[in-house]
């Protein structure tokens, strides 16, 4: 009783002296962390570097270095980080990493048993996130600030179902026959999921994968019987493969941020709007410029 309560004076002497820091890995998971954490009542350690690439990035002993004495680290998880064994050996038991995809059910790329680790594009998955994430918060934080961090959670998933409703509206927009994404890289089966549509991912889980030249008549044939109007590719990326596949097929590309990863956009709300935006297009106005 007596070792409890020194060390829940400990803890509140800890939080007196400062905010909670929380690292992440991954800018989304660190805006949430700030919108439900709070000013002054969270602080966020961002590790992912602006100009990183999302499936391809390892933490360095910088990163490291920064996560460490954080007791909460954030993950995408579903396999986005393979490294997260051996960053939880560099930083030690006292950080947890906590992988956030872990309370959003799977969706399979289609045609095999591997799940689409970028669930993020559906708001109502951040949603249900940021409850997870608050439920993570909570224990670190002074029993006062508990009913403000409940409040700015449901706060931040009414934005996210408001937003997951305005998509819904312009999507029903497009012709039922329309209702497909053809992406660069398994990236939008959640987004899909959630709207209705369906995927054909041209390439792998990685944007940086390459395509098999092989499958290009089989494919050809697929997109052209299915009468698709518009291909997607990760606005960082531009694979050769996907713009000799939207040659063949005389059709525009559009960009998305399937990754989440975009500097000059400052919130979700923004990089979610710009996909579907430029999905609005692909099916409205497929001759007009990119967004
Ligand atoms: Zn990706």
């Amino acid at each position: 009783m007596l070792v409890r309560f020194f060390l829940s004076l400990f803890m509140a002497c800890e939080l007196c002296a400062g905010s909670v820091r929380i690292a992440s890995l991954h800018p989304l998971l660190s805006e949430m962390a700030r919108r439900v954490g709070g000013d002054g009542i969270v602080e966020v350690v961002d590790l992912f570097p602006s100009n990183a690439e999302l499936h391809s990035f390892q933490p360095t002993g910088q990163e490291v270095m920064a996560a460490a004495g954080c007791p909460l680290l954030l993950a995408c998880g579903k396999g986005t980080e393979p490294y997260l064994s051996s960053l939880q050996q560099s930083i030690g038991k006292k950080t947890r990493i906590m992988e956030l995809g872990a309370c959003i059910p799977d969706v399979f790329v289609p045609g095999s048993n591997v799940p689409d680790p970028h669930w993020w594009n559906s708001p109502r998955n951040m949603a249900r996130a940021s409850l997870a994430l608050a439920e993570a918060l909570a224990p670190l934080l002074p029993e006062e600030e508990i009913a403000a961090l409940t409040q700015r959670q449901q706060k931040y998933a009414k934005e996210m179902e408001k937003l997951e409703r305005t998509a819904r509206l312009r999507l029903t927009r497009a012709p039922v026959a329309q209702r497909i994404l053809v992406c660069s890289h398994a990236a939008m089966c959640h987004f899909c999921a959630a709207f209705g549509w369906e995927p054909i991912p041209v390439l792998g889980i990685a944007a940086e994968s390459q395509g098999d030249m092989s499958s290009l008549v089989t494919l050809l044939k697929q997109l052209r019987t299915r009468g698709v109007t518009c291909l997607y590719t990760e606005r960082r990326e531009s694979p050769k493969f996907m713009q000799n596949l939207a040659d063949s097929l005389g059709v525009p590309i559009r960009p998305l941020i399937m990754d989440g990863i975009a500097p000059d956009l400052n919130s979700y709300e923004a990089i979610f709007l710009f996909n579907i935006n430029s999905i609005a297009k692909g099916f409205s106005d497929s001759g007009s410029s990119a967004p």
